[in-house]
């Protein structure tokens, strides 16, 4: 199967705890908070006394982990991971973590990103006759580690970012250490919270809040942290200019996560104000597509004192519409998820929030409904900028070809939608929503900036 759309990312976590009895179910727990970051496969590996063991298969964390698996999963460190294939095949054998070995070394690795360099990697390695478990870039990384340490595993890590070009947030287990790292634009997130067990990573703050955790700090773009029992170690190594993906804030991350210091939830609701401030309309209602636009919609209704309605009731129980291989199933998910409140949206003139528009497949179809159901105008206001480029950092968009935006005017994405007016975020809005003077965002799949240079 084919995907073309926007793919989820992986989320990442790791836990070094005082009991290690405890730890596979705090990764569970921790993997089932970030579970909107992939769907597809899920794992958990442990470190116990540095011998490895791992459990992985395909499908949600919930479905993959019963009670018997988490008690053998025993030890003081651990690490899990939900994926969303961005680079490789779906297969179980790309899920992650990963076990690797090089000679007489053995690290567990989970990473969230994509390299950008991979097949200039992979090709050295394979010369020096190195054999691949999986197809992912992930493994590279291992790979390098453990060939560049020699004993020790900071300075092996460093060789191997100065070889890796890309997004990656790592976390690592070899010998009695969990390690992280961000990659030195810090394009993907990982933040280190601290509950009465002992440390944890995680890709989001979420992970930590349903352990207990207070966030200790943000991993910072370009940095090792070792963690070793109570001690942490830092090495820094980047005097590159940080990049963080708008699109966590966007459309990825969970609303009540902050990253790197900013509320998730906090940037939606205002990029809604701002868009309402930039592109107002005249309009009865401020509907929401459920769940993707309702906060930046609640933005948009608080800043225009146009009323916030809900005019679209979500099937939670049917799968993501855009794992569909062919157009017309898509089109027919969209219906099978959304159905309109008619009473609610008859002869008003609406105002439609969504967060992003890809493809389009998704717009087209909610106006056709809002209007069968009686719509008199709709009118879309979508919280981001239109979507143009590829992005090569873990969002994966391959084919510029099939992103609407990236071939059409606004005007003409209108007529395709059938919508009545069509408006988008501007980027400077999009950087004022997520406080970007903080932050300085990763825009490139809005302006195609790239934080570095795009090689193969
Ligand atoms: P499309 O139909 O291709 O235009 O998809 C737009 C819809 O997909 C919007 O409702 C977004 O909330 C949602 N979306 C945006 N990014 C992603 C992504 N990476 N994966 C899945 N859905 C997404």
């Amino acid at each position: 199967m084919i995907l073309d759309k926007l793919k989820e990312e992986c989320g990442v976590i790791g836990i070094y705890s005082d009991d290690e009895k405890i730890t596979s179910q705090n990764i569970y727990y921790g993997l089932n908070a970030i579970q909107h970051r992939g769907q597809e496969s899920a794992g958990i590996l442990m470190n116990k006394n540095c011998s490895i063991k791992y459990y992985k298969e395909m499908g949600l964390v919930q479905d993959i982990f019963k009670e018997k698996i988490l008690k053998d999963l025993c030890g003081k460190i651990g690490i899990g991971h939900v994926r969303y294939s961005t680079t490789g095949e779906s297969l179980i054998n790309n899920a992650q973590p990963l076990s690797i070995d090089y000679k007489d070394k053995t690290l567990g690795l989970a990473h969230n990103g994509n390299l950008i360099n991979t097949k200039e990697i992979r090709d050295e390695l394979e010369k020096e006759g190195c054999l691949f478990k999986t197809t992912i870039d992930s493994e590279l990384i291992g790979i390098l580690i453990n060939k560049y340490t020699k004993d020790n595993i900071v300075e092996g890590i460093r060789r191997t970012m100065e070889k890796i070009k890309g997004a990656y947030a790592l976390v690592i287990t070899c010998e009695d250490k969990l390690i992280g790292v961000r990659d030195p634009h810090g394009l993907r997130p990982l933040v280190l919270g601290k509950n009465e067990n002992g440390y944890i990573l995680g890709s989001e703050s979420c992970a930590l809040n349903v352990l207990g955790a207070d966030i200790v700090r943000n991993i910072n773009p370009g940095e090792i942290v070792i963690i070793k029992g109570n001690e942490i170690e830092s090495y820094n190594f980047t005097d590159e200019k940080s990049a963080l993906c708008s699109f966590e804030f966007v459309y990825f991350a969970r609303p009540d996560s902050e990253i790197d210091n900013q509320s998730v939830y906090m940037s939606r609701l205002n990029a809604g104000k701002i868009l309402a401030r930039e592109c107002s309309v005249e309009a009865d209602l401020v509907v929401d597509v459920p769940d993707s636009g309702r906060i930046a919609a609640m933005g948009y209704s608080q800043e225009s004192n146009i009323p916030f309605a809900e005019g679209l009731i979500k099937n939670r129980y049917v799968g993501r519409t855009f794992i569909e291989p062919t157009q017309e199933r898509r089109d027919m998910k969209v219906q099978l998820k959304l159905n309109p409140l008619k009473k609610i949206i008859e002869g008003k003139r609406i105002i439609l929030v969504d967060d992003s528009i890809v493809r389009g497949t998704t717009m087209k179809n909610i106006v056709a409904l809002l209007k069968k159901s009686g719509a008199r105008e709709v009118h879309i206001r979508i919280s981001s900028p239109s979507v143009k480029h590829s992005c090569f950092f873990g969002i994966d968009t391959p084919d510029e070809s099939r992103l609407i935006g990236a071939n059409n005017s606004v005007d003409n994405i209108r007529k395709i939608i059938g919508a009545d007016s069509l408006a988008y975020l501007s980027i400077d809005g999009l950087k004022e929503a997520c406080g970007d003077s903080n932050l300085n965002l990763c825009t490139a799949c809005f302006n195609g900036n790239y934080p570095m240079e795009i090689g193969n």
